[in-house]
């Protein structure tokens, strides 16, 4: 999709750090990260968000990268992860992305 920021990072038309990628999805650490480990696992193709009729080929990738991001990044006590959808939920960036968050002890607060 024309000028979606996520599309350009995971198809490789803005330069960026790749923690994993196969050929459906790609995960790369978040700009603004709100935990010592932030990564975002988003597919290639664009879909809004879990709702957008996403196929579960690419659900399955995407649950296959968190896997491998976790290990990748050493994330062995735990983490969390996060799918905000919609403007209630604050999705700001309308391309569907999984945080990956951890590295630090998260708590019991919001879930
Ligand atoms: P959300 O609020 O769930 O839509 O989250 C969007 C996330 O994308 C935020 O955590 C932003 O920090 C992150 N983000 C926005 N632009 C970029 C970018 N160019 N590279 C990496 N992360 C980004
Ligand atoms: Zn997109």
């Amino acid at each position: 999709m024309a000028d979606c920021i996520f599309c350009k990072l995971a198809n490789h038309e803005i330069p960026t750090t790749i923690v994993y990628e196969d050929d459906l999805v790609a995960a790369f650490d978040d700009a603004n990260p709100q935990a010592p480990v932030h990564t975002l696992v988003v597919p290639k193709g664009h879909y809004e968000n879990i709702v957008d009729g996403v196929p579960g080929e690419v659900l399955e990738h995407m649950a296959l990268a968190v896997k491998k991001v976790a290990e990748a990044k050493g994330l062995t006590d735990g983490f969390r992860v996060i799918a905000n959808t919609g403007a209630a939920a604050g999705q700001t960036v309308m391309h569907l992305h999984w945080h990956v968050l951890g590295g630090t002890d998260l708590g019991e607060n919001l879930v």
